[in-house]
């Protein structure tokens, strides 16, 4: 491990256009459940009922509950989440593009976050596109308004991109346009099922981008990878960081 942990922090010093590609599993350290690992969610949880816009269309009452019952707000980034910001701050990190909706990223200090599927912190309206923070509209169906109505009386939708439903167009091009430019790419906590997105590192490989892959298990696309390690993000990433900031001075 040690021996990928000098080769990682080599190929983050020597790149001049470094990106992350971060999935669920670089929030499980923040309490944060992921999707697939060994204590995902869709092990209890059918997704096709839970986070289908068919779904929400369907039945939004049932879809509000469960997302009232998921508690994100108390999540704090976590030594992964830092160790980007850090390599950021450093000039060793261009761009961030992520998975995931926690908005912790943005929390740990990283400016410039490519969101692919939307995020938890607020909830749109169908009808007029305003946007409602996350937290307040989450206190009124815990309060028992369900489904939530916007001041127009518009339908309320959390701003994550449900199945079924396309990704936002700007992010994904702003997102292989990183692929496109990147020169080294981390990729961080993601079984690599889920597509468009997977197929960002994919793109960054076939322009031989040098990948790092660290994920606690292994994953169908680590062949692709120039460096694997399978290890807790927080445990090695920390370490990483500090290492490439070193080989940088
Ligand atoms: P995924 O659940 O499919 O895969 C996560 C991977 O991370 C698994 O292979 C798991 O073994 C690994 N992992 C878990 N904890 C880890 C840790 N501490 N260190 C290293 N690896 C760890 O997640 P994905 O690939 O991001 O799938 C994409 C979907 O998950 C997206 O739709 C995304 O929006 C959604 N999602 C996001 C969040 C979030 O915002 N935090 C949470 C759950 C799911």
């Amino acid at each position: 491990m040690e021996q990928e942990m000098e080769a990682a922090a080599r190929l983050l010093a020597d790149a001049r256009h470094a990106v992350a590609f971060t999935g669920a599993g670089i929030s499980t350290e923040s309490g944060i459940p992921d999707f697939r690992g060994p204590r995902g969610l869709w092990k209890s949880l059918d997704p096709m009922k839970v986070a289908h816009i068919e779904t929400f269309k369907r039945d939004p009452r049932a879809f509000w509950e469960f997302a009232a019952s998921r508690n994100l707000s108390g999540a704090k980034p976590n030594a992964g989440h830092q160790a980007l910001a850090e390599l950021e701050r450093a000039g060793l990190l261009r761009a961030v593009v992520t998975q995931n909706v926690d908005g912790l990223h943005q929390e740990a200090g990283c400016s410039r976050v490519i969101e692919l599927h939307g995020t938890t912190r607020t909830a749109g309206c169908l009808e007029c596109g305003r946007r409602h923070p996350r937290e307040e509209t989450v206190a009124r169906v815990r309060a028992g308004e369900n489904p939530p109505l916007c001041s127009c009386g518009g339908l309320l939708k959390p701003d994550t991109v449900l199945f079924g439903e396309p990704l936002p167009a700007e992010a994904l091009r702003q997102a292989f346009a990183e692929a496109a430019s990147c020169d080294m790419m981390l990729v961080l906590g993601s079984s690599l099922v889920v597509y468009p997105a997977a197929s960002i590192p994919e793109e960054a490989a076939r322009r031989k981008a040098p990948l790092v892959l660290v994920n606690a298990e292994p994953t169908d696309k680590d062949w692709m990878a120039e460096v694997v390690i399978h290890a807790k993000i927080g445990e090695v990433l920390p370490g990483i960081s500090r290492r490439a900031r070193e080989l940088k001075q």
